[in-house]
């Protein structure tokens, strides 16, 4: 099966709802919701609310009139204005010897119970009132046969500090609620329907805008997937899907320099493994044809050419070690100074020969856990870059500084150096700054990619400080220790 049939598979199997439905099943959930919550407050529970709220005004004109307990007047007066103000009929006695007698009386509505009831009916609420503790209230039916009214009655008995007992009544009609629930109910399917179109239509709505942008990239990712790097993934309409296509526009970038690099190094590979097995054969072939070409010299190319092909095989074998994990580092304490010192030695005849200049600057032995074979590789690496690129003047500095429980070695050289924007590429294999690939002086164009694969295996920062035309300093970090025999880290 080819891979467009597997991904024509994989579309197949995907069966989860498309982000319109789900959008619409949220909202309607979310409307349905809203008006259960409607239906409970102003349908089922609006009879209980309505009587609730009554009940409080009552109890707030009680507590308004008897706010001037004693002052018959001001009582009598507050009695008249929150009957206006409340619509409630309200009558305020006066207990003088058994019996009672009227302050106040504000007829505010005309077939109120209260004012009809005989004198027998207002003791019976007066002593309902006094049983319960001072305030009573009560539903009642109007006596008039054919009314269906219902009235609210609250009875109130207070004392002032003299003794003095004071009576109030109020009643108030309750309203039939009946036709207003009837025209709620009739209101709410009407409601409830066009929520309902308002939510598939906003559904509707907000998945366009969702999915248009992210369909135009699955069918740009398609075309990626194919190959066709020069795919650009273009959406507008909303943030997260502008972030999404400029992360993918940019790993299409790196997918395609990756691809490039992956066919330049197989170019660089083969060039570098063919240019010694040629110079090998033709040498082979000159030694075996003409008589005489056998000497020391050419047999010479020939182990010099071996040798190469051998450490460029070496460098490769290391590099894909480093790479896949295979070769892990074996720790050990080491004195770093000392390993800088032993790979310096090996450059001594090239700097008599060649008249190269290395200097070493370090103030005082320091010691690190590293694998001792890694970490002269990654030295030499770096020397080895320093003299290929050094400018004229053949100096190439290395210099150790410490401290607090860090130790840097930086290896500085005063060549061209590298432009900025080819930095974060030369840790790349075979990268090369000038594109046109030329055989290494000395190495095998894997170098710093071995010193990166190295230092990271170690967990060692690394890095280069580079200017055009004065040169670079590469330069990587590790934790310290004064002496061999101080295992503890000094912090
Ligand atoms: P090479 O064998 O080509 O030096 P490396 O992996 O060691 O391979 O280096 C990769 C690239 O980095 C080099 O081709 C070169 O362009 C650049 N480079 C490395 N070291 C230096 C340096 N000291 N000065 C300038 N350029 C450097």
């Amino acid at each position: 099966m080819n891979e467009q049939e597997m991904y024509k598979n994989q579309k197949r199997k995907i069966r989860s709802t498309g982000i319109s439905w789900r959008l619409f099943g949220t909202l309607a959930l979310f409307v349905l919701l809203v008006l259960i919550v409607i239906w409970i407050f102003q349908i089922v529970l609006l009879n209980d609310f309505y009587e609730e709220s009554m009940l409080e005004e009552f109890s707030s004109t009680d507590d308004e009139i008897f706010s001037n307990l004693g002052n018959e007047g001001a009582m009598a007066d507050a009695a008249y204005k929150r009957s206006v103000e409340t619509d409630t009929c309200i009558i305020l006695f006066k207990v003088v010897e058994g019996s009672a007698e009227k302050l106040a009386n504000a007829d505010a509505n005309m077939g109120c119970i209260l004012h009809h009831l005989q004198s027998d009916g207002l003791a019976r609420l007066y002593s309902e009132a006094c049983a319960n503790g001072g305030v009573f209230t009560q539903k009642i039916e109007s006596p008039n046969e054919n009314s269906t009214a219902m009235d609210s009655i609250y009875v109130s008995v207070r004392t002032d500090s003299e003794g003095q007992e004071y009576i109030l009544m109020m009643d108030s009609e309750l309203v039939p609620l009946r036709p207003t629930v009837k025209t709620l109910e009739r209101q709410f399917g009407w409601i409830m329907c066009i929520l309902i179109m308002g939510a598939l239509i906003i559904a509707l709505a907000i998945s366009r805008l969702i999915c248009v942008p992210i369909e135009k990239m699955s069918r740009s990712a398609r075309s990626l997937a194919k190959g066709d790097y020069s795919t650009q993934f273009s959406a507008v309409g909303y943030r997260e899907i502008e972030e999404l296509a400029e992360a993918l526009n940019y790993a299409t970038s790196e997918l395609a320099k990756n691809d490039d690099l992956q066919r330049e190094l197989i170019a660089n590979i083969s060039h570098d493994l063919r240019t010694p097995l040629t110079m090998i054969k033709g040498y082979s072939e000159v030694i075996r044809d003409i008589p005489g070409e056998n000497n020391p010299e050419n047999v010479q190319v020939i182990i010099d050419e071996t040798e190469r092909l051998t450490e460029l095989v070496n460098d490769m074998l290391d590099l894909s070690k480093i790479r896949s994990g295979t070769r892990k580092p074996e720790m050990e304490t080491l004195n770093l100074t000392e390993t800088v010192r032993t790979v310096l030695v090996r450059y001594e005849k090239l700097t008599e020969r060649d008249g190269y200049d290395i200097s070493f600057e370090a103030g005082e032995e320091v010691y690190v856990t590293a694998d001792r074979t890694m970490l002269l590789q990654v030295i030499y690496n770096l020397i080895n870059n320093a003299l290929n690129y050094t400018g004229e003047d053949k100096k190439v500095s290395i210099v150790q500084s410490v401290w607090d429980n860090k130790v840097r070695i930086s290896v500085i050289d005063t060549g061209e150096g590298i432009a900025p924007e080819d930095i974060p590429y030369i840790w790349d294999r075979y990268y090369k700054v000038d594109k046109v690939h030329k055989r290494a002086k000395i190495g095998t164009g894997l170098g710093l990619s071995i010193v990166k694969g190295i230092l990271e295996a170690h967990s060692a920062p690394y890095g280069v400080e580079s200017e055009i035309g004065k040169g670079s300093n590469f330069w990587f970090e590790m934790e310290t220790f004064r002496s061999a025999d101080d295992n503890t880290l000094e912090l």
